[in-house]
């Protein structure tokens, strides 16, 4: 299943969506007797499995002329308000982790252990949304395309074997990255949780649809010039791995978000140096997922 949340103007409240074709079927007009999908993803994720199987028994039942064009609605993040903070791995693929240390003049250290931060969730934005820069706030904004696991069953102590079974599916997400924010504070957190960092989407694809989460292609594009372009195999910590350390003496919860490190190819870490400016468009793409499109605007 591909499920995605969406709007239809002039209406903004943002509803429950499954993607089939280029078809976006609102779930609530959907019923199976007296039963009917929940409202929002985050809420068919929390209900369980058996929610789960009759949403998409009733998607694929549904006539083929179901649904709005989804040229017609406008997309919101899957997830538009997360309950917590979203998880995030920094440093996961060898060739980033080398590139950021020599960017910032530090020894090159390959993790042991993930390295875990958070963005606020604020940050999160949708997938074709434009991304505000407050120029008295940062110069030096920075893109990161990222495979992103939503956890479907909540628990702690999770095993690595029993791991991908707790994943409800997987989205695209763009870490976005103030970089002299992060180096003045010291920390990461402040320069990765700017409001509108965090754009998220277009879609989740369920876990049993999106297959090997190790196998996939990810690329980002900025005014349609390919920056990053590497395989999820690379990462130095897979999804399993990533959830078994997580949830140690942790729960992690239905609905919880877990941006899994980016590749190399990040601005900061090309000479001359790139940063984003006003206008430049991005667009963050992970194979069997689709394509986040935001474009960078100042915003004072
Ligand atoms: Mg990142």
């Amino acid at each position: 299943m591909k499920y995605a949340t969406f709007s239809l103007p002039p209406d903004v409240v943002p509803r429950l969506g499954a993607v089939r074709g280029d078809r976006m079927i609102d779930t609530s007009m959907l019923a199976l007797g007296d039963w009917r999908p929940p409202g929002s993803l985050l809420e068919l994720i929390q209900r369980g499995p058996e929610a789960w199987k009759r949403t998409s028994e009733l998607v694929e039942r549904a006539a083929p002329d179901t649904g709005h064009p989804i040229a017609n609605v406008r997309w919101h993040a899957p997830i538009p308000r997360p309950v917590k903070n979203v998880f995030c791995l920094g440093r996961n693929y060898v060739a980033h982790a080398e590139e950021a240390a020599r960017a910032r003049g530090q020894e090159v250290k390959i993790p042991t252990i993930p390295v875990i931060f958070t963005k606020a969730p604020t940050s999160v934005t949708g997938p074709f949304d434009d991304i505000p820069v407050d120029r008295s706030v940062t110069q030096q904004v920075d893109w990161e395309v990222e495979l992103g696991a939503v956890i479907g069953k909540s628990a702690r102590n999770i095993s690595k074997a029993d791991a991908l079974h707790h994943v409800f599916g997987y989205t695209v997400i763009n870490d976005l990255s103030a970089r002299d924010l992060q180096q003045q504070h010291m920390q990461w957190f402040k320069g990765k949780s700017l409001d509108g960092f965090c754009p998220m989407g277009p879609i989740v694809v369920t876990a049993d649809e999106f297959g090997d989460p190790q196998s996939k292609q990810l690329q980002l594009r900025v005014n349609g010039v390919v920056k990053q372009d590497a395989s999820t195999a690379k990462m130095i910590f897979p999804v399993d791995v990533i959830i078994e350390w997580l949830s140690k003496g942790l729960t992690l919860e239905a609905g919880d978000i877990i941006a899994t490190g980016t590749p190399e190819g990040v601005g900061m870490g090309r000479t001359p140096q790139e940063f984003l400016g006003d206008g430049d468009v991005l667009e963050t793409e992970v194979e069997g997922i689709g394509t986040l499109r935001n474009r960078v605007k100042d915003v004072r």
